[in-house]
C-alpha cells in the first residue's frame, strides 16, 4: 500500500481569499479533509473530490478530544490516504498543530506544515492596526487569554509582559478580557493605553470595539461580544482611526439575500462581497437543458438559412452553444449568421466561445432587442430565437409582426426548488437580511411559490427590496412587494452600484 502523507494547512483567519496558494494545492490532492470550527468551510469547495470530516464545535459542545484528532490522522495516514488536516489561522499558532505533528513525527508518518494567516495579523489588517510601527512599538507579543477555564492565566508573566512589550495580543481572552485589563494596569500598563477587540475579522461578520484598557472590559460586556475575537492592547491601535478600510466598504455590514439561479449566482456575490457585504444565496430556479431536443436540433439545422441568431441571456449562450457541442458542432455552424446579444454579459459569454456579438442594443431588454432588429430586418427573412422556457413572448411578436420568421426553441427549463437552502430559510426566519435583489420576475415568482403567499409577505417585507429593471419592479409590485432600489441600466453591475447608493445615502 502507497504511504499516506498528511498535509498540515492554515485555513487562514476565514475570509476564504487568504488561503495560501499552496495551501489550496494540498487541499486539490487530499483524498480526506479534516477541519475545524474555525476553517471557513467555503475552503472545501477546493476539495470536492475528498472526504471531509468536521472535528470542530458543534452546537456549543466541545470538539473531538484532542487525542482522538491525533489518532484520527494517523489511523487515516495508515490506510495509505492524502489526509489535509485544516485548521483555522496558522496551524503552529495556538491551534495544536505542534501536538498533532508530534503525533505524525512518533508514528512515523510523512506529514507538510503549511503556514497560513494567523488571527493577530489579519485582525490587524482588516481592523486597520498595523501591529507594529516604528513611531509607536518595536515588538510585538502573541498571547493566550486561555479560555479553557482548566488552565489558568497566572502561567503569564505579567509583569514582564505588561510593560516589556509593545504590541500585545491575546488569543482565546474574551472570558478573561477583565483579568487580562487588570493584570496589565496592576503591573504598570497605561490605563488610557488603546484596546481593540476585534470580532470574526477578516469576514463580512467583522466587528471592532475599540476604548483604552481600563475601560474596554466593559464596553466589550455592553456590547455582548463573543468569541472567536482577538484583543489588541497597544499605541498602535490609535492608528486605526486613519487606517481602516475594511469596514468602511460601501456594503460592510450589510446581508444580502441573491436569487439567482445557482449557476450564475457566483459572479454577482463575488461584486457585493468585493463591496463588503455578506452574501447568502438563495438558488430560486434550477437551469436544465431541455429534455426533448428535437424542435431545437431542426432549428439548429436551420442556421443557415437564419440571418439573425438571437441570444438574451448568458445561460442562452451556455446552452446554446452545448447544444452545439453535443451535436458535433461548433462555432462554426453559425456561418454568416449575425448575432444579437441582449446586453453586454450575454456578449461577454459570447466571447468565450469566440462570437463578437454584431448587435448589442441600447436598451437591454427584450422589447430594445426588437427595436434594434426591426430596421435590420426584411419580411420573410428568418431568425433564430433559441429561448428560456418561460420567455416573454415579446422578441417573437415583434418580430413576426414585421412578417419575419421567428423560429423560437425552447433551448432550457427553468425548474422550481421545493425549499429554500437551509442557511438562506434561516437568515430570513432570524431577521438576518437587509436586502433582496431580484435579477428577474422568475426569481421574484419562483420565491412567491416556494415560500407561499404567506411567507413569502412576512419574510419579505421587512427587507429593502432591490430589482434589476422596470419588467422585474412590475413582477415584485405585483405581489406586493415595493421596490426600494431599481438601477438606470438593466446589468448587475448598476445594481450593485444601486445598492451602493441606496445604503449610502
Ligand atoms: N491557529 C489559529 C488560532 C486558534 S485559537 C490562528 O492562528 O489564528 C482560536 C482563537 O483564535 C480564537 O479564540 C480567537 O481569539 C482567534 N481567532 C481565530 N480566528 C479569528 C477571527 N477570524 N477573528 C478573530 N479572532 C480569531
Amino acid at each position: 500500500m502507497k504511504p499516506g502523507r498528511v498535509y498540515l494547512i492554515g485555513a487562514g483567519p476565514g475570509d476564504p481569499g487568504l488561503l495560501t496558494v499552496r495551501g489550496r494545492d494540498c487541499l486539490r490532492a487530499a483524498e480526506v479533509v479534516v477541519y475545524d470550527y474555525l476553517a471557513n468551510p467555503l475552503l472545501l469547495r477546493e476539495a470536492p473530490q475528498a472526504e471531509t470530516i468536521y472535528v470542530g464545535k458543534s452546537k456549543g459542545l466541545h470538539h473531538l478530544p484532542q487525542n482522538e484528532i491525533n489518532a484520527l490522522l494517523v489511523k487515516l495516514a495508515r490506510q495509505g490516504k492524502i489526509v489535509a488536516r485544516l485548521k483555522g489561522g496558522d496551524p503552529y499558532v495556538f491551534g495544536r498543530g505542534g501536538e498533532e505533528a508530534l503525533c505524525l513525527a512518533q508514528a512515523g508518518i510523512p506529514f507538510e506544515v503549511i503556514p497560513g494567516v494567523t488571527a493577530a495579523f489579519a485582525a490587524g489588517a482588516y481592523a486597520g492596526i498595523p501591529l507594529t510601527h516604528r513611531d509607536y512599538t518595536t515588538s510585538l507579543g502573541l498571547f493566550t487569554g486561555h479560555e479553557d477555564p482548566a488552565k489558568k492565566l497566572s502561567t503569564l508573566d505579567w509583569a514582564k509582559l505588561a510593560t516589556g512589550v509593545g504590541t500585545l495580543v491575546f488569543y482565546m481572552g474574551m472570558s478573561n478580557l477583565d483579568t487580562i485589563t487588570r493584570e496589565l494596569i496592576a503591573h504598570g500598563r497605561a490605563p488610557q493605553t488603546p484596546v481593540a477587540v476585534i470580532r470574526w475579522a477578516t469576514l463580512p461578520a467583522q466587528q471592532t470595539l475599540v476604548a483604552p484598557l481600563c475601560e474596554i472590559a466593559a464596553v466589550v460586556a455592553a456590547a455582548g461580544f463573543k468569541p472567536p475575537a482577538i484583543i489588541i492592547v497597544g499605541e498602535v491601535v490609535a492608528l486605526r482611526e486613519q487606517l481602516s478600510w475594511f469596514d468602511r466598504k460601501p456594503l460592510f455590514g450589510r446581508t444580502i439575500l441573491v436569487t439567482r439561479a445557482a449557476e450564475q449566482a457566483g459572479e454577482f456575490s463575488a461584486m457585493l462581497q468585493d463591496l463588503g457585504a455578506q452574501v447568502v444565496e438563495c438558488p430560486t430556479i434550477r437551469l436544465d437543458p431541455v429534455a426533448d431536443s428535437t424542435g431545437l436540433d431542426a432549428a439548429i439545422t436551420a442556421l443557415p438559412d437564419c440571418s439573425w441568431l438571437i441570444l438574451t441571456s448568458g445561460n442562452a449562450v451556455r446552452f446554446f452553444f452545448a447544444r452545439l457541442a453535443a451535436l458535433g458542432l461548433d462555432a462554426r455552424a453559425l456561418g454568416r449568421c449575425r448575432v444579437c446579444a441582449v446586453g453586454p454579459r450575454t456578449a461577454a459569454a459570447l466571447r468565450t466561445f469566440g462570437i463578437h456579438a454584431d448587435l448589442v442594443p441600447p436598451d437591454y431588454k427584450a422589447e430594445g432587442v426588437v427595436e434594434a432588429l426591426v430596421p435590420r430586418l426584411q419580411p420573410g427573412e428568418k431568425v433564430l430565437f433559441p429561448r428560456a422556457d418561460k420567455a416573454r413572448d415579446v422578441i417573437v411578436s415583434g418580430l413576426s409582426g414585421r412578417g419575419v420568421e421567428v423560429l423560437a426553441p425552447v433551448l432550457y427549463c427553468n425548474t422550481l426548488p421545493a425549499t429554500l437552502p437551509a442557511d438562506a430559510l434561516a437568515a430570513l426566519e432570524a431577521g438576518g437580511i437587509d436586502a433582496v435583489c431580484f435579477t428577474a420576475s422568475s426569481t421574484v415568482e419562483n420565491l412567491y411559490t416556494i415560500l407561499g403567499a404567506a411567507g413569502f409577505h412576512r419574510l419579505l417585507a421587512p427587507l429593502a427590496i432591490a430589482a434589476i429593471g422596470p419588467i422585474t419592479s412590475k413582477s415584485c409590485t405585483k405581489l406586493g412587494l415595493p421596490v426600494a432600489i431599481e438601477p438606470a441600466e438593466y446589468t448587475l453591475k448598476a445594481l450593485a452600484a444601486a445598492l451602493v447608493s441606496y445604503y449610502s445615502a
